[in-house]
């Protein structure tokens, strides 16, 4: 086997699917089955698509599947709680294309997998079954699984998520803080409608945002102190939308939760690298974020788009897809993004989770200052869009 993929979520089935589209074959494995837990509706939470990923999902022809339930973000409103201070993102004024689109998990995970029937050739999945032991010798890596089976191949790539088994077993270090905060997901239906405007509300106890679906509902992530978060998610529909309501206002009109409802702790966790000897790290295995930003899965696509351009490239010129050499290229190539958008997340998260009254007057003038130093806004908008630097062809809207 020239590449195995292990875990099976967003960032290993899309990492598989561009691979397979440019001819190089691999295999996912999983602890649990894709397909039965997509069945299953697991995750429930949504994704706001930045514009880069968008190309790479057209490339990969999974986009014209889901267009249809992909909600356009046209405005990011900002504000906070006691201040009259916002930040308001018009992605008209630097071109035509809406910021993002929301889409939901499940839906994304679907055509992924969908899409996948149609390289058969080029991906096979083995399915319920953990990694136990990975031995690397020269020019291999071996990994035995659960049930004693042995898979040998010229890379493996870590897509198992925030608590990988793989990094560790690649003696990876990583760096975790805990934010002491859980997010509470929700489906909102509001009086008034969104005009595909999404709106981050912040509040002492983390940040609220409701992100425009169709018509008049909104996909709502809200981040509160662990311990609260519990109690809120576990209110009925009726005082849970009170909550809601006083948190965030009348802007949407009357709000009523519609479900269904989870809450997921949240935590930065980065590795201390991405690579070690064949052995690639992408997605949440290699950086898990808070959802402030709504960037997670977009800097995962990012790390996607460069390690299948890298290894096709390598594999047609006939050199080793796992060799150090090509691994150090995609090490160099994430590191600038990841520990970018890691502080900044890091940093927006601290900077607004409180209530203390000097950090309050220093992000009020921050919200002010930003709405109004153009030249910064746009370079944000462009960040947030995920257009900003040398992109990789799949982020261009190029095959590989
Ligand atoms: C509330 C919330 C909102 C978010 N909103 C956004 C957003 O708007 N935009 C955005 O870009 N990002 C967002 N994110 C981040 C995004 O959801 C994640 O970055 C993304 O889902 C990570 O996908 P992944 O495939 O890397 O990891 P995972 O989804 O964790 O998948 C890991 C896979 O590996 C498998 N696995 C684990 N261990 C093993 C093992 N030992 N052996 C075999 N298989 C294994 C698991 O079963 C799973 O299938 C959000 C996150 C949260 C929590």
């Amino acid at each position: 086997m020239d590449v195995t993929i292990v875990g099976a979520g967003l960032s290993g089935l899309t990492l598989a699917l561009a691979l397979a589209k440019a001819g190089l074959p691999s295999l996912l494995v999983d602890k649990i089955s894709p397909h039965a837990a997509v069945a299953k509706k697991n995750d429930i939470r949504t994704t706001a698509i930045s514009l880069s990923s968008r190309r790479l999902f057209t490339v990969l022809g999974v986009w014209q599947k889901i267009a249809d339930n992909a909600y356009p973000i046209h405005d990011i409103l900002v504000s906070e709680a006691g201040s009259e201070s916002i930040l308001h993102y018009d992605s008209r004024t630097i071109g035509q294309e809406p910021m993002g689109h929301i889409i939901n998990n499940n839906a994304l995970k679907k055509s992924l997998l969908s899409q996948l029937e149609k390289y058969s050739d080029f991906v096979s999945f083995i399915d319920n079954r953990s990694v136990i032991a990975l031995e690397i010798r020269k020019e291999q890596a071996l990994l035995t699984l659960d049930d004693g089976k042995v898979i040998v191949s010229k890379l493996v790539i870590a897509a198992d998520g925030r608590d990988s088994r793989i990094r560790t077993l690649a003696d990876i270090q990583h760096t975790t803080l805990d934010y002491h905060q859980s997010a509470i997901v929700d489906t909102i239906q509001h009086s008034k409608r969104h005009h595909n405007l999404a709106h981050e509300r912040f509040l002492p106890g983390g940040p609220l945002a409701l992100l425009p679906l169709q018509e008049n509902h909104s996909a709502m992530v809200w981040s509160e102190r662990t311990a609260v978060a519990k109690r809120i998610a576990n209110l009925d529909d009726e005082f849970f939308s009170t909550a809601l309501k006083e948190r965030f206002g009348d802007s949407r009109g009357i709000l009523k939760s519609i479900g269904p409802r989870a809450v997921y702790r949240l935590a930065i966790t980065v590795a201390q690298s991405g690579i070690s000897k064949r052995v690639a790290l992408i997605g949440d295995s290699f950086h898990c974020l808070h959802p402030i930003a709504g960037q997670g899965f977009n800097i995962s696509v990012r790390d996607i788009a460069v390690l299948a351009e890298l290894i096709v490239d390598a594999g047609r010129l006939g050199l080793d897809i796992g060799s150090t050499p090509v691994l150090k290229k995609y090490q160099r190539q994430r590191r600038f993004d990841i520990m970018t958008m890691g502080a900044a997340t890091d940093m927006l998260t601290r900077l607004f989770s409180n209530d203390f009254i000097t950090l309050k007057t220093i992000r009020c003038f921050g919200l002010f200052a930003m709405n109004n130093i153009k030249p910064l806004k746009n370079i944000t908008m462009l960040h947030a869009m995920g257009m900003l630097g040398i992109l990789p062809k799949l982020l261009n809207g190029k095959t590989i």
